[in-house]
C-alpha cells in the first residue's frame, strides 16, 4: 500500500492532475466526505487528509509515504529528514512582507528602528530580516496575519500573497517579496528504499504533468 499525504483545499484540488497522470482517481470528495482516508481507483494507492502544517510530519515519521507540501511549510518544518524531489509548480503564491498604507517601512528600515512583525511563518521572517541586518520583535500568530497592524499589534506582516486582494481590503501593500512559493512532492526516506519502484514510477507520472 503507498499513502499519499494531502492537505484539503488547493494542494488537493492541484493535486488531482498530478493523480490522474498516474493514472489515480480519488473515489471521495474530502469536501462532502468526513472520511480522512481516501480510496483512489488504485488498490494499492488511498489518500489521507492532514491540515497542511502537518505533511511533513506525517511522511517524516512514515504515516504517510508521500506527502505534497508548500515550501513556506518545509522550510518552517524543516525538510531536512525528507527526500524532496520535485517542484511540482502547484499552490503557487509568494512570501512578502506587507505594512500599512500609511507606515513608511522604507523610512523605518533606514532609521534602524526595530520593527515589530506579525507572522506565522517565523523561520523565514527571522532569516530574511537578519539577512537586510534589520533588526525585528517577531509575534508568532496563527492566522488572520492581516489583523495585526491594524489593531497595532505590529508595524508590519510576513505572509503568502497571490492576488493581493486580501491585503488591499486590509489597507496593506506589499513592501517586499522574500520569495517565491509553490508545492513539493515530499518522500519518506524509509518508503523509498521498502517501495522503490511503484514511488518511482509514481514520481515519474508527477514529473510529466507538472503544469508549465
Ligand atoms: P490551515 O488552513 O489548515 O490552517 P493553511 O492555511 O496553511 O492551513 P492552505 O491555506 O490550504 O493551508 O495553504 C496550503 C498551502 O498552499 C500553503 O502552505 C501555501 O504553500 C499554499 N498557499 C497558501 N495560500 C495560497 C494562495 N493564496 N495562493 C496559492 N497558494 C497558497
Ligand atoms: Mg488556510
Amino acid at each position: 500500500m503507498i499513502t499519499l499525504a494531502l492537505s484539503k483545499g488547493r494542494i488537493f484540488e492541484e493535486t488531482l492532475p498530478l493523480l490522474a497522470a498516474a493514472g489515480i482517481e480519488v473515489t471521495e470528495d474530502p469536501e462532502k466526505s468526513r472520511k480522512l482516508i481516501l480510496p483512489t481507483t488504485r488498490d494499492d494507492v488511498r489518500v489521507v487528509l492532514v491540515r497542511a502544517t502537518d505533511v511533513p510530519t506525517y511522511v517524516e515519521y512514515g504515516g504517510a509515504d508521500l506527502g505534497v507540501a508548500g515550501k513556506d511549510v518545509l522550510i518552517e518544518h524543516g525538510g531536512d529528514n525528507l527526500y524532496q524531489p520535485l517542484d511540482l509548480n502547484i499552490a503557487k503564491c509568494r512570501m512578502s512582507v506587507a505594512v500599512p498604507v500609511d507606515f513608511d517601512y522604507a523610512a523605518a528600515v533606514k532609521q534602524g528602528s526595530r520593527i515589530r512583525v506579525a507572522t506565522k511563518y517565523t523561520t523565514i521572517a527571522r532569516q530574511h530580516f537578519a539577512d537586510k541586518g534589520v533588526h525585528v520583535d517577531l509575534i508568532k500568530l496563527y492566522g488572520s496575519m492581516e489583523l495585526a497592524p491594524l489593531i497595532g499589534l505590529a508595524d508590519a506582516i510576513v505572509d503568502l500573497v497571490s492576488t493581493g486582494s486580501t491585503l488591499k481590503a486590509n489597507k496593506l501593500v506589499e513592501v517586499e517579496h522574500i520569495m517565491p512559493i509553490s508545492s513539493r512532492l515530499v518522500v519518506n526516506q524509509a518508503a523509498l528504499k521498502l517501495k522503490r519502484e511503484p514511488i518511482r514510477r509514481l514520481i515519474e507520472a508527477f514529473q510529466s504533468a507538472i503544469p508549465a
